[in-house]
């Protein structure tokens, strides 16, 4: 590990040089079978020639001119979005932090709207919704604040889920929105109860608050829809994205939706790079590619295959509390702490990652196939199976 680097992560032993669909090699040509994806990135795995033929060709004609001019492939990719998901308008930026950003901003602006001071946005335990300071005094992780008080003001915190907490506070007159995950990602695959979205749609209606909903692990194509709240009939007033937008550029985006529209104004949001033509290029083979080969479809029947298959070798398992999944979004939750799975995984050539302490999350790219999945089945099974008798 290199002195020069900021010591802020905590690195796997090992560098990758090159990549094929859901393979990788590393420094010294050993082949891993990446079941991470780059946390939720590369949806269509790596070195996808869509993408590397839109990166180059865009490389080689524009890559940025900034937003004080208008750029024909943002212009396109926003109305590619908003056709998909039934949204109004799309915001570029960078990250899936700076798209949440947006997002608590527009909060913000509808409270003033509505004559509301000092305005509250009901957030979830075990949320997650980056690294600034509002997206980390959004998420609902103790780990992720420590440190950096005083956090941003204006969060109320109720259990992920838990549909009556939401409308226990109907009541409130300083309420401006509810920002939730379909699926929570790092707080580890938890999947809310039956009616939960469209409860969280019935308050937020009721009340004037904004649904804002965070798809950036769960959206383009993961959970089996292309964003996860299509498996319910309702639409957000906001639906931020980015991971696997760009299958690897870096783009984030705010889509905004009915109330929600209208509250940026030239001044009050921007960012340089946010929507420049390059990794608009890439976003666009993302969204043609996912189109034309029904990657989300895919993703739903991989998604079961993996669960199944899991399921049969692990669901009797004593430490194995829960196999959790929606799409390629899986968690499999073990009784106790299993942070060494990790580099244990590493060490037989398969990218998995713990998250929540104790759930094992994969997060394939929606082009894996059954053989793959086989693989991922049999050597995540095998490493449980040892771990426990070991703690035997
Ligand atoms: C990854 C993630 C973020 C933050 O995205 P960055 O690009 O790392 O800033 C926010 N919300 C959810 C649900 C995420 O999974």
């Amino acid at each position: 590990m290199s002195d020069a680097l900021v010591q802020n992560y905590r690195r796997q032993p090992v560098a990758f040089e090159r990549g094929e669909g859901a393979w990788l090699w590393d420094t010294s040509g050993r082949r891993y079978l990446d079941a991470l994806a780059g946390i939720a990135v590369c949806g269509l795995g790596h070195a996808h020639p869509a993408v590397t033929r839109a990166l180059c060709d865009q490389a080689g004609r524009l890559v940025h001119t900034s937003n004080l001019y208008e750029i024909t492939l943002q212009t396109r990719l926003a109305e590619r979005l908003t056709a998909r998901s039934g949204m109004d308008q799309a915001f570029f930026c960078n990250s899936g932090a700076e798209a949440n950003e947006a997002a608590l901003k527009l909060a913000r602006l509808h409270a003033r709207r509505r004559g509301i001071e000092r305005p509250q946005v009901v957030v979830m335990e075990g949320s997650f919704h980056g690294r600034t300071l509002a997206t980390l005094s959004a998420t609902g992780n103790a780990a992720v604040q420590q440190g950096f008080e005083p956090l941003v003001e204006g969060f109320i915190r109720v259990p992920y889920g838990d549909l009556a907490a939401v409308e226990a506070l109907a009541g409130r007159e300083d309420i401006a929105a509810v920002l939730v995950e379909p699926v929570t990602g790092e707080g580890g695959i938890r999947i809310p109860p039956e009616g939960y979205l469209p409860g969280l749609r019935r308050v937020c209606d009721q009340r004037g608050w904004l649904l804002m909903l965070d798809e950036i692990q769960t959206g383009i194509g993961r959970t089996g829809t292309l964003f996860a709240f299509q498996h319910e009939d309702l639409r957000p007033d906001c639906l931020t994205l980015a991971k696997g937008l760009g299958n690897g550029v870096p783009i984030g985006a705010a889509l905004v939706a009915g109330p929600a529209t209208g509250l940026f104004t030239p001044g009050t949001h921007g960012t340089t790079f946010g929507g420049n033509p390059l990794v608009c290029a890439a976003a666009l083979a993302v969204l043609d590619t996912l189109e034309a080969e029904d990657l989300p479809s895919r993703a739903a029947a991989m998604g079961r295959y993996l669960s199944e298959g899991l399921g049969r070798r692990l669901g009797q398992h004593p430490m194995v509390r829960e196999i959790r999944h929606r799409g390629l979004m899986i968690g499999l939750e073990l009784d106790r702490p299993c942070g060494e799975l990790v580099g244990q995984a590493l060490e037989r050539g398969l990218l998995v990652n713990v998250t929540a302490a104790q759930v094992i999350r994969l997060l394939p790219p929606l082009i894996i196939d059954h053989a793959q999945a086989d693989e991922i089945i049999d050597t995540v099974s095998t490493l449980v199976e040892r771990f426990a008798a070991e703690a035997a």
